[in-house]
């Protein structure tokens, strides 16, 4: 069975999960109080409904506990977001993400019960600010507060160089998990075979160990 998710709030973040989750065949339930917004997602997903989703009844009404994941994308209204948050966790909805609009909001809805906490802007300024200081840094995943993966673009001072010749585990503590050429991936990278230009490199790494290996060779 195709799984179903929920989608509440049809701002630009809540829309493009909904145009994503739509791409990859899932069913989407779409839920805003504005009916223009409604309108706009009418043809996109499964299922828009104008509803209030702090409003219990409503959420009972839609069913909501039958939905494999539940995603709340209300951007300014705080209230609102920490309180559907609440109805749905005591739905018992089993895989609830909320986006955070705050370092507050995101501990109020981790308190509460929020499967997962996303912050969208400020995770995404994260990584365009790691891609406009090295331009050959292409995209940056967070994992902890500690440590990173990175997408390095292989330019003409790692070209030509094997992984033991650039000998980036022993000299910043960093592991490439995999490197990227056109549309092949190698997830287990050979030692000795040579980087060319535009190789893609996959890197993990603390982060301080990262920015080393970034300001080094990239
Ligand atoms: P984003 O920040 O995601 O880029 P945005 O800033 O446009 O988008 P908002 O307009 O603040 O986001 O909120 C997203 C949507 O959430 C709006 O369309 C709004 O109508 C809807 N929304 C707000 N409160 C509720 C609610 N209680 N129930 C359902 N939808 C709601
Ligand atoms: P190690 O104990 O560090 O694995 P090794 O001599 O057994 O050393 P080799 O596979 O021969 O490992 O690689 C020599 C060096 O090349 C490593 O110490 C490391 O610095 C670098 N290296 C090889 N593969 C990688 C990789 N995937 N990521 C980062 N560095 C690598
Ligand atoms: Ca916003």
């Amino acid at each position: 069975m195709r799984k179903q998710f929920a989608v509440i709030g049809l701002g630009r973040f809540g829309g493009s999960i909904c145009q994503s989750l739509r791409k990859q065949g899932m069913e989407v339930l779409a839920i805003d109080t504005n009916e223009d917004k409604v309108n706009k997602f009418a043809n996109v997903v499964t299922h828009a409904v104008v509803a209030d989703s702090t409003d219990e009844n409503t959420l009972k009404s839609l069913g909501i506990r039958n939905f494999d994941h539940v995603i709340v994308a209300i951007g300014d209204n705080i209230q609102s977001s920490i309180l559907t948050t609440l109805l749905l966790v005591e739905e018992g909805v089993k895989h609830i993400t909320v986006k955070a609009q705050n370092d507050y909001h995101e501990k109020v809805l981790n308190k509460i019960g929020a499967h997962r906490v996303v912050h969208p802007e400020r995770d995404m300024g994260v990584r365009i600010a790691h891609n406009i200081v090295s331009k050959n840094v292409l995209d940056y995943l967070e994992l902890s507060d500690e440590y990173s993966i990175v997408e390095l673009m292989a330019g003409t001072s790692v070209s030509g160089k094997s992984l033991i010749e650039l000998n980036v585990r022993a000299k910043y503590g960093c592991n490439i998990m995999a490197v990227k050429r056109g549309d092949e991936i190698n997830v287990s990278p050979s030692a000795n075979e040579s980087l060319q230009i535009g190789d893609v490199l996959i890197v993990i790494g603390a982060d301080k160990d990262l920015t080393r290996l970034e300001h080094a060779l990239f």
